[in-house]
């Protein structure tokens, strides 16, 4: 059920600029040096779009793979002002996209929109990090396993290319706010999530499952003892090279 390869991926949301690249330099000497040795671990940072050329170009990143954080669901260019689609982060150097992330749910995306936003990220080849969590009220009323079932459902289809889904257990309640689910719990969501896919897509293969929500270099010993978990989707800590470089280390310790 468990992947040996174990993802470490960042999402800086609306953070950095240009000089930002120093923070990208010191991961990617580090994804170096440990690469010729380990060849366990995945780094992608998901950056603003602003970034994502920058960042893919202009340093030679050999182990850490870019992403976006969000696209439009027109494949084609349109009168979609401020936005970007999946073909133009692609273009621009991005392999991975962040959907359905909570912050931008709460601003209106409906599971409706982010299968749009899936499907067309697929077809022009971009691997998607699927965000998927219950908020607070919904955990309180015992009801994670039937928001986590819909969110699936919702916005996922048997006939996507599933290969290229990673799901992100992201429990609303616990982004940004120091507070993590309890180990047994999470473990029983990540296997819940795993399972519901492979009867629900009726797929071979159980799918990667990261959990995102205050992961921090101190934190990260609970988790590392969760074996179904296929790594972490990091916030605010992924923007600091020292920090996010932390918790790699302190999970292999
Ligand atoms: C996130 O925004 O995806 C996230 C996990 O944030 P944080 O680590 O800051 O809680």
């Amino acid at each position: 059920m468990t992947n040996k390869l174990k993802y470490f991926i960042g999402n800086w949301k609306m953070f950095g600029d240009l000089g930002s690249f120093k923070i990208v330099a010191k991961i990617n000497r580090f994804a170096n040096k440990f690469h010729t040795y380990n060849n366990k671990f995945k780094i992608i940072l998901c950056v603003p779009s602003t970034l994502v050329y920058f960042f893919k170009f202009k340093i030679k990143l050999k182990h850490i793979f870019i992403g976006g954080q969000n696209c439009h669901f027109n494949q084609t260019y349109g009168p979609f002002t401020g936005h970007v689609n999946a073909s133009m982060l692609k273009k621009t150097g991005a392999e991975y996209v962040i959907l359905g992330h909570s912050e931008n749910r709460a601003d209106g995306e409906t599971n409706k929109l982010i299968k749009k936003k899936i499907k067309s990220s697929i077809d022009q080849n971009l691997k998607v990090i699927f965000c998927i969590g219950e908020s607070f009220k919904e955990k309180k009323n015992g009801k994670t396993f039937s928001v986590l079932r819909k969110q699936m459902r919702e916005s996922v289809e048997k006939r996507f290319n599933l290969n290229k889904i990673i799901f992100a257990y992201e429990p609303v309640w616990s982004i940004g706010t120091n507070r993590i689910p309890k180990k047994e719990q999470l473990e029983k969501i990540i296997e819940f999530i795993k399972k519901e896919y492979k009867r629900n897509f009726r797929s071979k293969y159980y799918p990667r499952v990261l959990y995102g929500g205050s992961v921090n270099n101190n934190n990260i010993r609970i988790f590392s003892k969760i074996s179904n978990l296929d790594g972490f989707l990091i916030g605010g800590a992924s923007q600091s090279s020292k920090k996010f470089i932390d918790i790699i280390k302190n999970y292999y310790k």
